[in-house]
């Protein structure tokens, strides 16, 4: 996986050093000697991740971060502080002012690929997510832009058979307003993660009895557990079961002695990502059901109804299709009369009755102002025909009150088109329907025409 990535620093030989390594691994590279050049490129060049060194003249590391994170154009490109410093309190202040992760100097080069690679991958997906949405957005589909969500109420799982570990670890979490829950093994922390959605997993790689790696690789083969944080807890000589578990897809590490501060932020940007990425999927979830339902009836749209269409006939029925084409009568009439808003009220209580008279694996769309469609999967042109008539009849029988005291009778006239012919497509089968539905309308209204010159005798 090819990614870019700004590499910054003040001392062209360590820019250089990196530069080598990273290029020997097909990334392309770019760098900056200073934060306000790398600003520029950031917005300008827009990489992957950000390698940023925390001394430097004018404006150093931190400053450059905080600036990044509070820029929309760059607020989502992961940032590695990389520092001489290993102090733990120069740390958090790198975590918190807004750095996805820190790698000290001399830097070891496994652990920075391992790093590297984690951070571009999650950021590919989110890179997704976000261009999907803003799509949506764009199209007027969904309604606000995320913004940083706090942590307080997220859910994790510390996942150690050793008690004092396992307590500190959730005091920590508890401070930053996290719910932990506690899990001794592998078998309690599957039970749990099927049980409750967690927003974070906290996994010793130091437990005695179960192997933390095989929990792991679970934990991510699982669809329900496949996208939640996953922070690793090792000790400083587990290096090489760290780098495993990156692999396997762990998102971010501690050795011991754990820091508290340091966890706290480690936890918080993880949570926020996890955040963030739900976030994203919600609105396309949102944004896909706005985009092929009808908001007033709650029916499936044109849109749909096309492509369902398509992908029912090509699957090629074994006992082919019906479509039936519903118009209500003299709607304009009911609009010039009453008003639009009883308008919409009676093509509410239309599609009311029409959703308590079909089957189950029946399709219904709304597929013009007043006109919808019933897609009947299997449905013989006799089927068809007295599903025709029972729809008929229920919607004359239906009850729409017009106004106070105004009873107005509402009809329906239906086309009906039957195929079993692999070739026919989904535009030939509902203009045939729609000619039998004006047959029916010029016959006076309120019946069913079936298109016989199409149920694929002709
Ligand atoms: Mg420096």
């Amino acid at each position: 996986m090819t990614a870019r990535i700004l590499i910054v620093d003040d001392v062209p030989a360590n820019t250089r050093l990196l530069e080598a390594k990273l290029s020997a691994e097909y990334y392309q590279i770019a760098t900056a000697q200073d934060g306000f050049e790398a600003l520029r490129l950031a917005n300008g060049w827009q990489p992957d991740l950000i390698l940023l060194d925390v001394m430097m003249p004018d404006m150093d590391g931190y400053e450059t971060c905080r600036r990044l994170k509070a820029e929309a154009a760059t607020h989502h490109i992961p940032v590695v502080m990389v520092t001489a410093l290993g102090e733990p309190s120069e740390r958090l202040r790198g975590l918190e002012s807004g750095a996805d992760d820190f790698l000290t100097k001399p830097v070891e080069y496994d652990t920075l690929l391992a790093r590297v690679k984690s951070l571009v991958r999650l950021k590919r997906m989110l890179d997704e997510w976000r261009v999907r949405g803003e799509t949506a957005r764009a199209l007027g589909l969904t309604l606000e832009a995320p913004g940083i969500p706090s942590v307080a109420g997220a859910r994790a799982l510390v996942v150690d058979d050793w008690d004092l570990g396992a307590q500190l670890v959730q005091d920590a979490l508890a401070r930053e307003g996290v719910l932990p829950g506690r899990a001794a093994g592998e078998a309690e922390a599957m039970a749990l993660t099927a049980a409750i959605p967690f927003d974070l997993i906290v996994l010793s790689l130091s437990m005695a009895n179960d192997d933390p790696l095989r929990l792991a690789s679970r934990l991510r083969a699982q669809d329900s557990t496949h996208d939640i944080p996953l922070l690793l807890i090792a000790e400083p000589e587990q290096r090489e079961r760290i780098l495993r578990g990156f692999d396997l897809g762990a998102n971010d590490w501690l050795v011991r002695p754990v820091d508290e501060n340091e966890l706290r932020v480690r936890a918080r940007n993880q949570i926020r990502r996890k955040f963030y990425q739900d976030r994203l999927r919600a609105d396309l979830g949102q944004a896909l059901e706005m985009a092929l339902t009808d908001p007033l009836t709650g029916f499936y749209n044109q849109r749909y109804l096309m492509r369902h269409l398509r992908g029912l006939m090509s699957a090629g029925l074994p006992n082919g299709v019906s479509v039936l084409m519903l118009d209500v009568d003299h709607f304009k009439s009911v609009n010039d009369r009453f008003g639009h808003p009883v308008g919409d009220k009676a093509l509410k209580a239309v599609a009311e009755t029409l959703r308590g008279r079909t089957r189950v694996f029946d399709s219904i769309a709304r597929y013009g102002g007043e006109e919808f469609v019933v897609v009947m999967p299997g449905a013989s042109p006799v089927d068809a025909r007295n599903a025709a008539e029972r729809l008929r009849a229920s919607v004359e029988a239906m009850p729409f009150q017009a106004g106070p005291n105004v009873m107005h009778t509402i009809t329906i006239s239906i086309g009906a088109a039957y195929t079993n012919k692999r070739e026919t497509t989904p535009e030939q089968i509902l203009q045939a329907a729609d000619a039998a539905m004006y047959r029916a309308k010029a016959g006076g209204r309120n019946r069913v025409e079936f298109a016989e010159d199409f149920d694929g005798k002709a």
